[in-house]
Parts: structure tokens; sequence; C-alpha cells
């Protein structure tokens, strides 16, 4: 097992990963305040894991282990699904010491999660990510929240978990689109600010795709440092943790486009990551080869490099105007000073951002 720490003072925080981490209860003991614990998960998840993560948490005598089940899917991320969760913590007489456990992938835990910050003002959670971008991404920095019928993450919060558990033997029932798109997560942080990193990928793509434990293992480290390094140095994005959003001005474009879940998040960013590569190779930035040595490590990993062929210049456009990166109404875009370096700019000349859009579905 490896351990990670997210450096935020008072509130910092480890991450395990490992394998067989789920059963091990002395991992979850040291980050459970009081006496109770709820564990979200969903239907499809609970079949799988959730008896092993209730076993472990039962060789503590006196803990009240309940749990709710909730439906699977990026469409359920809602403020009603998140009433179930309320419902679970009030039937079940839940107070301010209790600890929330989020046993899922990203939706789960950005559901959790923002149950967490807001039940009784704030308590305490747990995250077990047990989808490869939950956990190289959404699992760590504490953004948490729901959809609104208007907007992908327009309700939320910052919330940092007690602890991150990261089990990659539970990436072996995923399925092969979902890998892809936390793959797609993975190549955006060798992209934004770690070029040996980028430089690994192209080696050993071949290997994650295959599932080979150590590549999965080190991916998943080295994604999780880089991600807790832009975290601790800027917590509430006011700065550089922008640049983790490589991608997904484009990406939540296209996501709201086609109705969420028709796109797999991982999916959109992966287009999105090439749409934000073509404009940098338009501005200078990146040369040719480079551009096309990106679509073709993302193609290698299973994901789409065009957007959907129905999508129109102005589709994206007005996508791109209600997306949260945009400030006082101009589009303000991460795109990539050279490979393994990310910059923020709202001076991207309009021509070419319409170069770049008309490009994107061919
Ligand atoms: P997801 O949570 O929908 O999981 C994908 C699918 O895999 C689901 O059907 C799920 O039930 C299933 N699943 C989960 N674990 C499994 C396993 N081990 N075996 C088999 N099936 C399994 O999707 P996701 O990609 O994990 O997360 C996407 C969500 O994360 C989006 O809502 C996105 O907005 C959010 N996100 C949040 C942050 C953040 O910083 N909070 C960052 C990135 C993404
Ligand atoms: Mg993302």
């Amino acid at each position: 097992m490896h351990t990670l720490t997210v450096d935020l003072g008072d509130r910092s925080y480890p991450i395990y990963i490992g394998t067989g981490l789920l059963d091990r209860a002395e991992l979850y003991t040291p980050h459970i305040k009081g006496r109770q614990v709820l564990i979200v998960t969903n239907e499809t998840v609970a079949p799988l894991y959730l008896q092993r993560v209730k076993t472990a948490l039962q060789q503590t005598s006196g803990l009240q282990v309940d749990e709710v089940i909730l439906p699977d899917g990026e469409a359920f991320k809602n403020l009603d699904t998140l009433n179930l969760i309320y419902d679970a913590l009030l039937e079940k007489r839940h107070n301010r010491t209790t600890t929330l456990l989020a046993l899922g992938g990203g939706v789960i835990g950005d559901m959790c999660g923002y149950a967490a910050a807001s039940y009784q003002r704030g308590v305490n959670f747990i995250q077990v990510p047990t989808t490869l971008l939950s956990q190289v991404d959404s699992s760590v920095g504490g953004k948490t929240g729901v959809n609104h019928r208007l907007g992908k993450n327009m309700i939320g919060a910052f919330h940092q978990p007690q602890c991150v558990l990261a089990d990659t033997e539970t990436l072996n029932t995923l399925p092969e689109r979902e890998l892809s798109a936390g793959i797609a997560e993975v190549i955006k942080y060798g992209l934004i600010c770690d070029e040996p990193f980028y430089r690994w990928l192209q080696d050993n793509m071949a290997a994650l795709m295959a599932r080979d434990p150590r590549a999965l293992a080190y991916a998943i480290e080295r994604s999780c440092q880089n991600k807790a390094e832009v975290v601790a140095q800027d917590e509430t994005e006011s700065g550089i943790r922008a640049t983790l959003n490589l991608g997904h001005t484009f990406g939540h474009a296209i996501e709201s486009h086609q109705g969420y879940g028709q796109w797999l998040h991982g999916e959109a960013v992966g287009a999105g990551m090439l749409q934000a590569a073509d404009l940098s190779w338009r501005m200078g930035n990146i040369s040719a080869p480079e551009l096309e040595a990106l679509r073709a490590l993302l193609q290698q990993a299973g994901l789409p490099v065009t957007g959907p062929a129905d999508m129109t210049v102005d589709d994206y456009l007005s996508r791109m105007v209600v997306d949260k990166k945009v400030l006082d109404g101009r589009i303000r875009l991460v795109l990539l000073q050279r490979i393994g370096e990310a910059c923020i700019t709202s001076e991207v000349p309009r021509e070419l951002l319409l170069q770049t859009l008309q490009a994107g579905n061919r």
C-alpha cells in the first residue's frame, strides 16, 4: 500500500492506494470520530462491494453502520436523490458526529460529499472510490455537489474528506468504457503539469488498457500526487487549480448538448482536451506532431477524438458561455503552454477558437 497526503494544514488527509484495502478495518477506524456511519452507494456497486466494507466497519464494536443504496447514473446526481441521503440520516437518527462513507464512482462521491457538507451544517466523510476516474480525480480535492436541470455541478460546496481509500482491485469489475473515461483524466495530469508522466503514459498505455495492476497503481499514484499538489496550492480554485479543467469547458458543452449520461464525463474531457490542444497549436504553443501524438494517445486509450457529429459551432459557444469557467461573459480557457504545462487565458482570438470548433467534429 502507498500513502500520499493532501497537505491542507489542519484539514490534511491521507490517500491510501493499494489492493485489498476494502477489508482493512484499521484504515477506516482512525477517521471515524463518532459512533455512527452511513454508507452511501448505488445499486450497481452495492452487490459487488458493500458487504466487504460493512464487515470491516462492524469489527468496531458499538458502531452503528447504516446504508443507503441510490439509483445508478449521472441522471440521478440531483437534489431529489440527495434527499434520499438526508432521509436515511434522519430516519436512522444520525447526529452531528456521524461519518458518511461514499462507496462508488464520482457520482456517489460528489453526492455523498455534498450531503456531508450540508447535513447538520457539516459532518465528516470518507471517500472509497471504485472507478478509475474517482480514484484519480473526483475523490481528491473536496469538490462536492449535484447537477441542476440548467447546469452541471451548479449546486455544491467545498468539503474535504477525512481520508481516501482507493482499492485498485475494484477496477477489475469496471466496464471498459469507464476505464477509458478515467484514463482521460490521467492523461490530463501529464499534459498540464507532468511531462515525464506524459511520456510514461505514451510508453505504457497498452499495459494500462490491459489493466496491468502495477501500471494502474503507478498511474493512480502519480495522478493523485499531481492533483494533491495543485489542490494544496489552491484549494478553492482562485488560480492554478483551474488548470485541472483542461478540456472541461469544451467537454461540458458536449455533455450538456448530448444530455448528461450519453457521453461519459471522461469521454467528453478526452474530446475536449484534443480541442484545447488544437487551439494551443493554432496559437503556436505546441507543434503539429505533438498534437497528432496526443490524438493517437487518446485513441489508444479508447477515447473519442471528435465531438458529436451533429454539434454546431453555435451549440458549443452557447454552452461554453454558461460554463462556470467563464468570467464576465468572456470565455476563459485552459490551454497548453507546452506539453507538461497549462496556461489560463481569456485572450484567445475569436477566429482561432471558431477554427478549432469547426475542426472539432472532424
Ligand atoms: P460514475 O460514478 O457514474 O461511475 C461510473 C459507472 O461505474 C456507474 O454505473 C457506477 O455504478 C459503476 N461502477 C462504479 N464502480 C464500479 C466498479 N468497481 N465495478 C463496476 N462498476 C462500477 O462515474 P465516474 O466516472 O466515477 O464519475 C463521474 C462523476 O464525477 C461526474 O458526475 C463528475 O461531475 C464527477 N467529478 C467530480 C470531480 C470532483 O472534483 N468532485 C472531478 C471529476 C469528476
Ligand atoms: Mg473532470
